[in-house]
C-alpha cells in the first residue's frame, strides 16, 4: 500500500491527509474547489465534481486505496471505484439516508427517536398527529450542521410548514428533551474493534461548539455507549471509521445519527490520545495494526468558525500553553463554517471549560 486517495478535500480529508503524510504515503485527493485544505497536504490533486464518474475511476487508478471524508457519494461513483474503496459500499449506502440509517439501527437493537417518514403534505399532518408537538423536521438526505431541518414547536409552525411544504424525502422525528449529547468513534479493520474515549458535546445552533473528555456522565452510560459502537461496528462490518451521535436521556441512551468517516467530536484525540482518530483511520484502512486509543489527558475542543477566526487572532497569544491551535486554510471565513478549532488540554474538564469562558473567542 504506497499511494491513498481521498475522496473530498476538506478538513476530514486534510486531517487524515497529515497523518498518513506523517506514516509516509502518498496521498491523492479528488475535490472540485482548487487548493481545497486537503489539497494542501496531498501530493495532487483532482480538481472535478464528485459525481464525475470519470474522475473516480482516475481517482482509484491511481491510488492503491481509496477512502473519502463524507458520506454522500453516489451509487455510480462508488461502483467506479470498486473494490479500492476499502470500507465498501454498504455502510454508506445506510448512512446516507435517515431513514435506512434508523431501520438499521433498530435492526440491531438500538433505540432511535420515534420518527415518521415524509413525503407528502399527507404524510406531514400523520407525523404531527402520531409524534405530537414539538417535533423536528430532517431531509433524509444531505443535511449537515442542521442544514435541511426545520423544528415544528407550535400550531403555527405546522401551518406555515404545511403552506412551504417542497415535497421531498424527510424523516420528522419527536423532539426529545434530552439531558446530554455525546458521541463514540470506533475503528475497525479486518482483524480488531477499537473504540475511542466517548466524548460529551455541545451544539450551539446545531453546529458542534463544544466537546468534552471525559464526558460528565456515568460510567455506566459510557459503557453502554462504548458496547453499542462496538456491536454496530461488528454488526456492519465496518472497515475504517464509523461516528455515532447519541442523546443520553435519564439512564437510557437513543442514537441520533452515524456518519461513517472521522468526525468533529472526534478532533480532541489529536491531542489527547495515544492514536487520534486520523491515524487510526489510515492504519484501518492500510491493514495496519490499530493503535491504543486511550486518553492522555482531560480536553475539551472547540470549533473555531467563521465568525470567530477575527476574535481567535486577536486573543491567540493570551492562549494557555496547554491549547493547540488546528487550522484548516481555508481563504473564505463564512458565519457558520468551520475554519479550525482548539484542543485545550488541562488538568481536569473543568479546568479546560474555565479556559474556554476566560477568551472572548466564542462571546460574539
Ligand atoms: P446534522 O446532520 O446536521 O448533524 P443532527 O440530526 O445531528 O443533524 O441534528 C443536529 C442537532 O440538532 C443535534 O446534534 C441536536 O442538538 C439537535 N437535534 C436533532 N434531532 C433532534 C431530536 N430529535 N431531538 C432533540 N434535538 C435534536
Ligand atoms: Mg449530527
Amino acid at each position: 500500500m504506497k499511494k491513498i486517495g481521498i475522496l473530498g478535500g476538506g478538513q476530514l480529508g486534510r486531517m487524515m491527509a497529515l497523518s498518513a503524510r506523517e506514516m509516509g504515503y502518498e496521498l491523492l485527493t479528488l475535490d472540485p474547489t482548487e487548493n481545497a485544505p486537503c489539497a494542501q497536504i496531498t501530493d495532487q490533486q483532482i480538481v472535478a465534481d464528485f459525481t464525475d464518474v470519470e474522475a473516480a475511476k482516475r481517482l482509484a487508478r491511481e491510488s492503491d486505496v481509496v477512502t473519502y471524508e463524507f458520506e454522500n457519494i453516489s451509487h455510480e461513483v462508488a461502483m467506479a471505484i470498486g473494490d479500492k474503496l476499502v470500507h465498501g459500499t454498504e455502510l454508506l449506502f445506510q448512512t446516507q439516508h435517515r431513514i435506512r440509517e434508523k431501520e438499521m439501527i433498530e435492526r440491531n437493537g438500538y433505540q432511535v427517536a420515534p420518527y415518521h417518514a415524509v413525503h407528502t403534505v399527507a404524510d406531514l399532518k400523520e407525523a404531527s398527529e402520531r409524534l405530537g408537538l414539538p417535533f423536528v423536521l430532517k431531509t433524509a438526505r444531505f443535511g449537515y450542521d442542521g442544514k435541511g431541518q426545520t423544528v415544528i414547536r407550535t400550531t403555527a409552525d405546522l401551518t406555515n410548514a404545511i403552506e412551504t411544504f417542497e415535497p421531498t424525502e424527510y424523516v420528522a422525528e419527536k423532539w426529545l428533551p434530552f439531558d446530554q449529547e455525546i458521541s463514540v468513534i470506533v475503528t475497525r479493520s479486518e482483524r480488531e474493534t477499537r473504540v475511542f474515549p466517548v466524548s460529551e458535546n455541545i451544539h450551539r445552533d446545531n453546529i458542534l461548539h463544544l466537546s468534552i473528555v471525559p464526558p460528565r456522565i456515568s460510567s455506566e452510560l459510557s459503557q453502554q455507549a462504548i458496547d453499542l459502537a462496538t456491536n454496530i461496528a461488528e454488526a456492519v462490518g465496518l472497515i475504517g471509521t464509523l461516528a455515532i451521535e447519541l442523546f443520553v436521556v435519564g439512564s437510557e441512551i437513543i442514537v441520533n445519527e452515524l456518519a461513517p468517516r472521522p468526525h468533529n467530536s472526534g478532533h480532541y484525540s489529536i491531542d489527547a490520545c495515544e492514536t487520534s482518530q486520523f491515524e487510526q483511520h489510515i492504519r484501518a484502512i492500510c491493514g495496519l495494526p490499530l493503535g491504543d486509543t486511550r486518553l492522555t489527558t482531560p480536553v475539551v475542543m472547540a470549533n473555531i468558525l467563521g465568525q470567530h477566526v477575527t476574535a481567535l487572532s486577536e486573543e491567540q497569544h493570551t492562549l494557555s500553553a496547554r491549547t493547540k491551535v488546528h487550522l484548516y486554510g481555508k481563504q473564505e471565513a463564512k458565519t457558520g463554517r468551520k475554519m479550525g478549532h482548539l484542543n485545550i488540554l488541562a488538568d481536569s474538564v473543568e479546568e479546560a471549560l474555565a479556559e474556554v469562558e476566560r477568551l472572548q473567542i466564542w462571546k460574539e
